[in-house]
């Protein structure tokens, strides 16, 4: 059957984390069974609030020398603006992943569901996020934050654009449209950051001549927002740099039913890791009310990324059922409440992976 066997870290996170991470292990679980693949070995490592309390730091040493032994990861959300000082200026803790193991594409899809509640329904995109330098200043440099404050009401930051960086990201994204309907959008604001985001419109677009079968179009990032309310069904791929898609995906996400369906998944050339697009929710955690769809298909998408890289179709067929299984469960009526429907968290997931065995 499947070429390798897989060990996969998880890492709870805050907030709605150790509700949403769980249940994503358990569809997993279902799945890589019912595709007759092996079971995956899972590593459980600390990081988040109850990580500070435990070893002292958000991200401790050894988690990320288990990371770097591990195959991929499940990354729940953290919830560092409610971290006690020093933690709280700290990187935050996805921050600390992604730099550290140089994740540099973000890959984050929008897609409705058939019977879902999306505001255009038909929406069926994906976000490619740079996601090492851009206009996050708290990861664009090798030292320090980015951020200074010469006076206590002068607070200064410095965004960055590469052309290395560019040119990477852009690769990502007409990769991607290849597999899809071959049209890639630029995000950026070329009229007023002319040199930073204008560099990441022009060297997108010196790329795409490598992609001949790929359309490029661009607009500015507000009417950007604007086109994606309107038409996001018209949408295939876009591309942008680090903060305007972080942005551009939370709306995305929740034009297309919900922000609690929006999966991620964050790679190198060698690592992935698997990202719910959401934050940590605190004000539903612990009431088993969240959605854990988003963290269920990134976990789905972190399966396609080990299967592509080695070649491994029963891990592909995994993938495949997770996602069938979560669409079967939404198509049969069975949601969260933020998707208008009654189902608990944990409930929805017992519900995908009894889906499962239907696929
Ligand atoms: P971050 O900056 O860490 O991404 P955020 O400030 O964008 O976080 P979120 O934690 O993503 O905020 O929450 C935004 C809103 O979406 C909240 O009302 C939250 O309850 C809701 N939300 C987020 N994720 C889910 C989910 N999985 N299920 C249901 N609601 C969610």
């Amino acid at each position: 059957m499947n070429t390798k066997t897989y060990d996969l870290g998880v890492l709870h996170g805050d907030g709605i984390g150790p509700e949403i991470v769980p249940a994503s292990v358990n569809v997993l679980d279902a799945a890589v069974a019912a595709a007759g693949a092996d079971p995956i070995t899972w590593r459980e490592l600390p990081l988040g609030a109850s990580a500070i309390d435990s070893h002292g730091v958000a991200v401790p040493d050894e988690t990320l020398a288990a990371l770097d032994t591990v195959d991929g990861w499940l990354l729940g959300p953290h919830d560092s603006a409610a971290y006690p000082e020093p933690h709280r200026s700290r990187l935050n803790p996805s921050g600390t992943i992604r730099k550290h193991f140089g994740l540099f594409a973000n890959i984050r899809p929008a897609k409705a569901f058939r019977g879902g509640n999306a505001i255009v329904p038909g929406t069926d995109l994906v976000i490619v996020r740079e996601n090492t330098e851009g206009f996050y200043a708290d990861r664009n440099t090798f030292a320090g934050t980015g951020e200074m404050m010469p006076t206590p009401d002068v607070a200064i930051m410095h965004g960055i654009i590469t052309r290395a960086a560019t040119e990477r990201i852009a690769h990502e994204a007409f990769r991607l449209a290849l597999s899809r309907d071959k049209r890639v959008t630029i995000v950026h604001k070329a009229n007023v950051l002319r040199m930073t985001t204008g560099l990441f419109r022009d060297v997108v677009r010196e790329v795409g001549q490598q992609y001949p079968d790929v359309t490029i179009d661009d607009f500015h990032i507000d009417a950007a927002t604007v086109h994606l309310v309107r038409r996001a069904d018209k949408f295939d791929v876009i591309v942008t740099e680090n903060m305007f898609g972080d942005i551009l995906s939370d709306l995305a996400g929740e034009v297309a039913g919900s922000l609690g369906i929006a999966p991620s998944i964050n790679s190198s050339d060698t690592r992935a890791m698997a990202q719910a697009s959401h934050g940590s929710a605190p004000d539903i955690a612990g009431q088993d009310i969240a959605n854990p769809i988003a963290m269920i298909l990134s976990s789905a998408m972190l399966l396609r990324w080990l299967a592509a890289k080695n070649e491994d179709a029963a891990l592909t067929r995994a993938a495949d059922i997770v996602e069938a299984a979560v669409d079967l469960t939404v198509a049969e009526g069975t949601t969260t409440r933020d998707m208008c429907g009654t189902a608990s968290c944990s409930g929805f997931a017992r519900a995908v992976v009894e889906a499962t065995s239907r696929i």
